[in-house]
């Protein structure tokens, strides 16, 4: 096994949110209130992923910030169950590659009427086509079962954490459904996200409850959009609802990791994984699996003693 270095050898850090709704939406903030909010809170990005409207904020877009164009389509079958799907906007170079014109700021889709699995396909390709990296959007939340999507291609990342779902309803979390995917043979993307809409159902609460708790960190020689979009595309980045990540990757026949203290490291694999553990009630910061050959994929979840958790996107052994 070569050695492999997922988050490339160069470049800065760079925290963000890629799931947001604003008033443009359903959202309570506006979008500059939104940009406030994160920016304090020391994020370099943050898209706007509005319900069928393609936003482009540039104007927010500072050196130290960046707006990432975006939007999340819906399929609504006759039942709980429904799809959303993400478009983020991917680089110049992607760009120019679509078949389709690119969505332009505040262009409107409608959710088509749903007809079965290939109505799911038509709208990723159509968000491919048109220019962007295409999300499949908290599968937990929509009530998704396996066979709903497995087939489903096209598609460069699974949202398997979203914080806002977490918090109103308990099934943020999708990473069952990312290895069901990995385990087949799918090469997709974890990601997490907050889907933030600054409203609180539940009564009073700071506009920021269903923020700043699920975020991606990427490593860009720059702060751009085609740089964020090729590193996200690279699979350059790790997911967070707390923990860092500060190395990871294969040396010597070994996957590492380096994070920040945690409690319990585990190393996920199709087989029953090794997991690594704090002691008398130290932490730990790093850790390394052998590579036995048999794997498919390791991925890595380093989970703190709130149980918040980072998420390593997978090693792919060759
Ligand atoms: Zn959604
Ligand atoms: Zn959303």
């Amino acid at each position: 096994m070569k050695d492999v270095c997922p988050f490339g050898e160069n470049g800065n850090w760079y925290k963000g949110n890629l799931h947001s709704h604003s008033n443009v939406s359903d959202g309570k903030l506006k979008p500059e209130e939104s940009v406030d909010l994160y920016k304090s809170n020391g994020y370099s990005f943050l898209a706007f992923s509005e319900h069928e409207v393609f936003t482009n904020w540039s104007k927010f877009n500072t050196k130290d910030f960046l707006i990432i164009p975006a939007i999340e389509r819906g399929i609504y079958p006759r039942s709980s169950k429904c799809f959303h799907i993400h478009g983020i906007q991917g680089s110049k170079a992607f760009r120019e590659n679509s078949s389709k014109k690119c969505l332009e700021h505040m262009d409107r889709t409608i959710p088509p009427e749903f007809k079965g699995k290939e109505t799911v396909q038509t709208v990723i390709n159509e968000l491919r086509d048109s220019g962007n990296l295409v999300m499949f959007n908290h599968p937990n939340w929509s009530f998704n079962e396996l066979d709903d999507f497995v087939d489903l291609e096209g598609y460069f990342a699974l949202e398997i954490f979203n914080y806002g779902c977490e918090v109103e309803e308990r099934n943020g979390l999708s990473t069952v459904y990312w290895d069901s995917l990995l385990r087949r043979g799918k090469r997709v993307w974890g990601i997490a996200t907050d889907d933030n809409h600054n409203s609180n159902k539940f009564g009073e609460a700071k506009p920021s409850w269903d923020s700043l708790g699920g975020w991606v960190c990427l490593k860009s020689k720059e702060l751009t959009q085609d740089a964020i979009a090729d590193a996200l595309l690279e699979g350059r980045f790790y997911s967070s609802s707390g923990p860092e990540i500060y190395d990871y990757g294969v040396k010597n026949g070994k996957v590492f990791v380096k994070c920040s203290p945690v409690e319990k490291i585990y190393f996920i694999t199709e087989s029953h994984a090794n997991s690594r553990m704090n002691s008398e009630g130290k932490t730990i910061s790093s850790s390394t699996y052998e590579i036995i050959g048999r794997e498919n994929y390791i991925r890595v979840e380093c989970v703190d003693k709130y149980g918040k958790i980072a998420w390593t996107n997978p090693i792919f052994i060759e």
